[in-house]
């Protein structure tokens, strides 16, 4: 089969590789759409890996919408079904794993491989998705842009004509903003990049786009929210100085919401940031199953997506849009490995 390769510092090809291995205990699939997420630049401009053949690559991608060619071990799993994935495949046996919260296991895998033509996951990977909704809209339904937002929302209290800050409006940040227009927020966003700012406000419909490098956001973010700043704050880019800020913005007794991934420390001084505040810091990671049939409910009673995506290509055209998605010039990207 085809695939796209990364091979280290910002560098992708699109080649011949191993079709799945045949495995009776997974689920083989067909790849009808695979869209690109933020967490795949971390790889994309990773130094290339050496094998003792040569040029080692990745096979990148965990967003997808496809069908089943194989069910396999399956007995609810029939073939041509439409489904889309989880990546989260825990150990099966702690905690977590038993209690359905495959995220939270210890000896987390996670799957991916997905802008490719096939790709074969355990069955607990396989998530059965209706069929009259099409595979471009289920990728994001099913992805991580719209579930991590879906998660996100659960964890607050929202109401409408709230002001709730999202700060970074790459793809994460683009699915906050459609979910908390969905409930009938007013959303502030702060993102430095010219083209997701646009994208942000004219595209994905956020109310007021802000600049986090201005001297005079914090009080432009004051003077929407009774002078204190506000309630939520939803922090989507992962970086660490607008973490920082998110700690800083948000008035006392309200919320911040990571959910921009970061592996850096940040300094937060306790009684400065949480203590005196009564700050309440939440995390949310990834999406479930039962959070993606919630998602599907929320999208038959009025959620619209598919606006997200700025570029749908074919697998030869894969690289450049890679390329252009990891410089911040693109909104949602779709690949199509099967044209
Ligand atoms: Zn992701
Ligand atoms: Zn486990």
């Amino acid at each position: 089969m085809k695939a796209v390769r990364f091979l280290g510092k910002g560098i992708s090809d699109v080649a011949p590789v191993p079709d799945p291995a045949a495995d009776p205990e997974k689920v083989l699939l067909r790849i009808w759409a695979s869209a690109l997420c933020g967490s795949e630049n971390g790889t994309y401009f990773a130094e290339a890996a050496q094998s003792p053949e040569g040029l080692d690559y990745k096979v990148p991608g965990h967003e997808m919408a496809g069908e089943v060619m194989d069910p396999g071990p399956s007995d609810h799993l029939r073939k041509g079904d439409r489904v889309v994935v989880q990546i989260m495949d825990g150990c099966g046996e702690c905690f977590y794993c038993r209690n359905s919260a495959d995220r939270f296991c210890e000896n987390l895998n996670y799957e991916g491989g997905t802008h490719a033509q096939f790709i074969a996951l355990p069955e607990k990977c396989v998530i059965k998705a209706p069929d009259d909704i099409s595979y471009d809209t289920l990728v994001l339904l099913g992805g991580d842009t719209i579930g991590v937002a879906y998660r996100a929302t659960q964890k607050l209290s929202l109401r409408p004509g709230q002001v709730v800050y999202v700060s970074g409006a790459g793809p994460i940040g683009l699915g906050m903003i459609t979910m908390l227009k969905h409930y009938g927020c007013f959303v502030v966003v702060s993102e430095p990049h010219a083209y997701r700012k646009t994208f942000a406000g004219t595209t994905a419909g956020a109310d007021l786009i802000l600049d986090p490098n201005a001297d005079d956001i914090k009080q432009r973010l004051r003077d929407l929210t009774d002078g204190v700043g506000p309630e939520i704050t939803i922090e989507c880019s992962g970086h660490p100085g607008a973490q920082m800020q998110a700690l800083d913005y948000t008035r006392c007794q309200g919320t911040v919401l990571f959910a921009g991934e970061n592996y850096k420390e940040l300094k937060i001084i306790p009684s400065a940031h949480v203590i005196h505040k009564e700050l309440t810091i939440k995390g949310a990671f990834y999406f479930t199953a039962a959070d993606f049939y919630e998602i599907v409910k929320l999208y038959r009673s009025g959620l619209k997506v598919d606006h997200l995506v700025s570029h749908r290509v074919d697998l030869k055209d894969a690289p450049d849009a890679i390329d252009q998605f990891s410089k911040g010039l693109t909104g949602k990207v779709i690949i199509h490995p099967q044209s």
